[in-house]
């Protein structure tokens, strides 16, 4: 039983072909050969849905399109296409007014929280923002009184709400930038990265913190990282990312026990096996991700896929169902073949 669980087939966030497009810049190649108008597809095509109450992981290297992705969803970088339907409303069409107050229910915690935090502000001023601009609080005196709760519910004490945020270690920052997506009682967080920069004692208390608050306020949480480790021990469900599209999605038991796309594959040779048998097999991919001005063309993995075949570089593979709940995009699923196996022997 994961400690996350708590998903109630209820769809709270409906993802539909969300695309996130930003023209390439261009190097001195790119002008000796005329390409001009290079697209990059940040985010090419994603559909997802989200349950009330359930963590959604999703995983991926670097680069991969994750934080657009969970920033495209809030709309704090305006998607090229698709919808992101709330709750029942379409957040992709709200008018400004609208999204303010969608805002208050839909809130992220990012990855650095020193970047995002005023340094010129205290704690009180940070966290007491949101109720400011919602207009939650019905005086300094109301403000107050509630940031310092949230504040202590976190793990601050009272005397530290009127320092500044060089004052904090990372973790007490992070536990800052928690207060402050929380004390607006959103319903649904993007937790971009939010132990990544954080030593490994502190993205424990951290990931306990999250747990926690999960259960008490009731949250559903989009959860980006590149840790597998870390979305194994907490998501419900696993959506894997490579180069802007989603490759693989499923329940975290099946993704980590059966993984079906080989870059998943890839990905879970690096956790230990559930029985502490130790480390399995690594599988290193060979090459880097490539150049998102120049995709490949076909499926985007096939680079880098030990298991590629012709049809791999000029079709790109559709989403099949493999297991309930469970969708990969491979030319090769029917042969059921996995580099685990393949590695380990
Ligand atoms: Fe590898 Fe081909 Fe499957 Fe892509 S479609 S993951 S290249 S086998």
């Amino acid at each position: 039983m994961h400690p996350g669980r708590g998903g109630g087939n209820v769809s709270l966030l409906k993802v539909e072909g969300l695309s996130k497009h930003y023209q390439g810049k261009h190097g001195l190649f790119d002008r000796l050969t005329g390409a001009r108008h290079t697209v990059v597809r940040a985010v090419n095509e994603i559909d997802l849905t989200v349950e009330k109450g359930e963590i959604l992981g999703l995983i991926g290297e670097s680069g991969c399109g994750k934080s657009t992705l969970g920033r495209a969803i809030l709309r704090l970088h305006e998607p090229t296409s698709g919808t992101v339907n709330f709750d029942g409303a379409n957040v992709t069409t709200l008018d400004p007014a609208a999204l303010k107050a969608m805002r208050r229910r839909m809130q992220i915690i990012f990855q650095d929280p020193y970047a995002c935090l005023n340094p010129r502000r205290t704690v009180a001023e940070i966290v007491g923002l949101p109720l400011k601009l919602h207009g939650l609080a019905a005086n300094e005196a109301e403000q107050r009184e509630k940031v310092a709760a949230i504040c202590a519910r976190v793990g601050l004490k009272p005397g530290q709400i009127d320092r500044y945020p060089h004052q904090f270690s990372g973790g007490q920052r992070q536990r800052i930038g928690i207060a402050r997506a929380l004390i607006s009682h959103p319903e649904f967080i993007v937790c971009d990265e939010p132990v990544s920069a954080l030593d490994v004692s502190i993205q424990a208390q951290i990931i306990a913190l999250l747990l926690e608050l999960k259960r008490e306020m009731g949250l559903t949480y989009l959860f980006i990282s590149h840790d597998i480790s870390v979305i194994g021990y907490l998501a419900d469900r696993v959506a894997v990312m490579y180069m802007g599209q989603i490759v693989e999605m499923g329940p975290v038991e099946q993704i980590l026990a059966n993984p079906r796309h080989p870059y998943t594959q890839s990905l879970m040779s690096a956790v230990p096996e559930v029985d502490h048998s130790g480390p399995r097999k690594r599988i290193k991919l060979s090459g880097d991700l490539p150049s998102p001005l120049r995709p490949p063309t076909g499926c985007k993995f096939h680079t880098r896929c030990p298991l590629a075949v012709d049809a791999c570089r000029s079709q790109q593979p559709d989403i099949e169902t493999v297991g309930p709940g469970h969708t990969a995009a491979c030319h090769r699923l029917a042969e059921k073949l996995t580099l685990l196996d393949e590695a380990s022997a």
